[in-house]
């Protein structure tokens, strides 16, 4: 890599690579900064806490992180909008 510039890590780039850090398939340097952002934000600490937690009691990661409760109000959105949206075309006589 070119240039002596000190990468820090944003909370966004910390997110996308937790998967990789979780599961051990991160390269040490991307490692690195990432214990380094840790250290210096309380809240990616506390995400990365949660997705140990889910990771215990799943056994695996989920596909997204994503809260639990939140997963349920999404799952309940999306049957709702199924329900409501109505094939295109067709309409109702009455
Ligand atoms: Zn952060």
């Amino acid at each position: 890599m070119a240039g002596g510039e000190h990468d820090e890590m944003t909370c966004r780039e910390l997110v996308e690579l937790v998967t990789d850090y979780l599961e051990g398939m991160l390269p040490e340097p991307d490692r690195v900064s990432l214990e380094a952002h840790l250290a210096e934000c309380p809240y990616c600490e506390e995400y990365i806490a949660q997705m140990r937690r889910t990771v215990d009691t799943l056994g695996r990661l989920p596909q997204e992180p994503i809260d639990p409760a939140r997963e349920e109000e999404l799952l309940e959105a999306f049957r709702g909008w199924r329900v409501t949206r109505r094939p295109p075309g067709r309409r109702n006589g009455a």
